[in-house]
């Protein structure tokens, strides 16, 4: 079954792939040298004729920028969405201090990203490998994210939102990967500490059935994040703000660059590694 082949295919790129390990010339301290950034990804797909991919350009979803898969891919048939965990290493180390970021997690929001790239990357050759068309709308130059006035209900003062023309926690809840949280994070079967990524191809896939029919549903809204929130930018009413997070990470771009990160709501929380209460 081709799903089973891209699967086991993926796991061997991400288990194999130097670059899914802190190398010599990138680590902060010696001990860092050979951890692993990310374990093996969760993999599910979704249908390009789904009709909850037109919703996506409301302005309280993604906004009008979003792209349909259709509109990427003329031709598009299936949507391949995955959950990129992040490892313990990542996640155990950014537990030691309530506002200090933990070196793999430094590691994992920039070489990780640009490992992800090549995760993408690879889908795409392994599809067109097989005689199908394939494309990463996040890994090609085409990718767009801006601020954009009054796109997000979630900012008060309608001047500055956050958009892009594919968002890849909206596409994993359409392919069924999991559902958002107050943290505005996506809580998958694997929790909430990780990346996702995707690729958009004409191979007739088998399309997953999604578990859940709300938005939330996997949320208790316990609070759990905010209490961890260095920069109080989620709030129970009104989830997170994304300009007090941008604002606070933009600080820790000064004191960490050429890295950044924070995460601090993604570790010590009940979603952190699976969906709470189901665990
Ligand atoms: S910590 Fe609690 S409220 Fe926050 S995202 Fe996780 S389950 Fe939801
Ligand atoms: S990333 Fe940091 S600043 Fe942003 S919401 Fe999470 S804990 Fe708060």
């Amino acid at each position: 079954m081709l799903i089973e082949e891209l699967t086991q295919a993926l796991e061997r790129f991400v288990r194999e792939s130097p670059q899914n390990y802190v190398g010599d010339g990138v680590a902060l301290v010696p001990a860092d040298v050979g951890e692993r950034l990310y374990d093996t990804p969760l993999v599910k797909v979704g249908d390009a004729q789904d009709p909850l991919w037109a919703g996506m350009k409301h302005p309280e979803a993604v906004g009008p920028l979003f792209r349909t898969p259709e509109e990427w891919l003329p031709g598009a048939a299936r949507v391949v969405s995955y959950f990129a965990p992040f490892s313990d290493f990542v996640v155990e180390g950014n537990k030691n201090d309530p506002t200090e970021v933990g070196n793999g997690w430094l590691y994992a929001r920039v070489e990780g990203q640009a490992f992800l790239d090549n995760v993408n990357h690879f889908l795409e050759q392994w599809l067109r490998n097989r005689g199908y068309k394939a494309f990463s709308p996040y890994s090609s130059p085409e990718f767009q994210s801006v601020f954009e006035a009054g796109t997000n209900p979630d900012i008060a003062d309608k001047k500055l939102s956050f958009t892009s023309n594919w968002s890849e926690r909206h596409v994993a809840y359409i392919c069924g990967l999991g559902t958002f949280s107050l943290s505005k994070g996506l809580i998958t079967e694997r929790g909430v500490s990780g990346r996702f990524g995707s690729v958009i191809t004409d191979a007739p896939l088998p399309v997953t059935v999604r578990p859940y029919k709300g938005l939330y549903d996997y949320c208790t809204m316990c609070g759990a994040c905010m209490r961890q929130c260095p920069a109080s930018a989620i709030t129970l009413e009104h989830g997170k703000s994304h300009r007090l997070c941008s604002s606070y990470c933009e600080r820790m771009r000064l004191k960490y660059a050429p890295r950044f990160g924070c995460g601090k709501c993604q570790v010590h929380v009940p979603c952190e590694r699976g969906i709470p209460g189901r665990s």
